[in-house]
């Protein structure tokens, strides 16, 4: 067990989860990666994170869900970088409080890695820029620079990485439902290319995204429920082997969700409620129909 020195040199930080309210992939690059447009969304369900000065090396503990605890996990590969990218020898005990399901759809490693590189930074001085530990997140994974930036939705392009800055969620509320098992993101993107029918490498043209997520989430009622611009393309790769992904999104939108999906690469799925009485009456339910892992969230502003 760790325990932390001088609390004045301590840095904590929450590493929020994020959604996905829409999700359309475009095609696989030549590296592997896929483009894609998604509408992301950090919510108010989060890991906390915890960071002081040591003499030397990186000492790590998690707390929570099951993570690995080895140099494979995303808080110990962030730290990692920040020192050989700063040249800043190496000193730092991180704990971190686990929250968010893993593997989830939900973004958390990448969050974490995002909450560790911000963490050191301040822990050392402030001296990278908010573009450089974004271009330094990248290589941690298409969604860290996300979780660098301060807002909190963005239109994201490329393979995620390519952000937009749009307006908050506003009063909405938003049910996670998670049916308690993983989903590997390598999986869902490899299953859904499978079930594509033509070049999977050019699977639809790019389009225009709504100015404003408010005004986006108002045309919702508006569509036909099978219009493009409201799906996760990855939900073909994944209901058809997970069916309780497909029963929680029905249960949601009958409780009264105005939009119902698949978060990223899943099982996780949320349901965004117009107010915080639907949004009660729906969790409730969720809790009985499927339980433990359900949250009653809020965007972040
Ligand atoms: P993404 O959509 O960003 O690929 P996700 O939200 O579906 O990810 P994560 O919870 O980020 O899933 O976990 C993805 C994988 O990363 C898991 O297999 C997990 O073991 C590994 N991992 C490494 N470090 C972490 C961490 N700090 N938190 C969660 N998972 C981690």
């Amino acid at each position: 067990m760790l325990s932390p020195g001088d609390q004045r040199d301590e840095v904590i930080l929450d590493a929020p989860a994020k959604i996905n309210l829409f999700l359309k992939i475009l095609g696989r690059r030549p590296d592997g990666y896929h483009d894609l447009q998604s509408l992301m969304v950090k919510v108010d369900l989060s890991d906390r994170l915890r960071l002081w000065p040591i003499d030397s090396g990186i000492q790590f503990e998690f707390k929570g869900n099951e993570v690995p605890d080895d140099s494979s996990n995303l808080v110990w590969k962030a730290a990692k970088l920040f020192y050989r990218h700063t040249g800043i020898p190496e000193g730092v005990a991180i704990q971190l409080e686990k929250n968010i399901p893993v593997a989830a759809g939900l973004g958390g490693g990448s969050s974490d890695g995002a909450a560790v590189l911000l963490a050191l930074n301040q822990l050392h001085g402030g001296g990278l820029s908010e573009n450089t530990l974004a271009d330094l997140g990248k290589r941690l994974g298409a969604d860290v620079p996300f979780f660098i930036r301060p807002y909190s939705v963005a239109y994201a392009q490329g393979v995620g990485d390519r952000l937009t800055q749009v307006s908050g969620l506003g009063h909405y509320e938003i049910v996670l439902v998670n049916p308690g098992f993983s989903v590997s993101t390598k999986w869902a993107f490899e299953t859904f290319a499978l079930t594509s029918k033509v070049n999977p490498y050019i699977l639809a043209p790019e389009w225009d995204y709504p100015a404003s997520t408010s005004t986006y989430l108002r045309e919702i009622p508006k569509f036909p429920v099978d219009v493009a611009v409201m799906a996760n393309d990855l939900e073909k790769a994944t209901i058809p082997h997970h069916s309780v992904v497909g029963e929680i999104k029905a249960v949601l939108q009958k409780c009264g969700a105005l939009l119902s999906l698949m978060s990223g690469s899943g099982p996780t799925v949320f349901g965004v409620f117009p107010d915080h009485d639907r949004a009660v009456a729906g969790f409730e339910i969720c809790c009985r129909n499927f339980g433990k892992m359900v949250y009653l969230t809020k965007p972040l502003p």
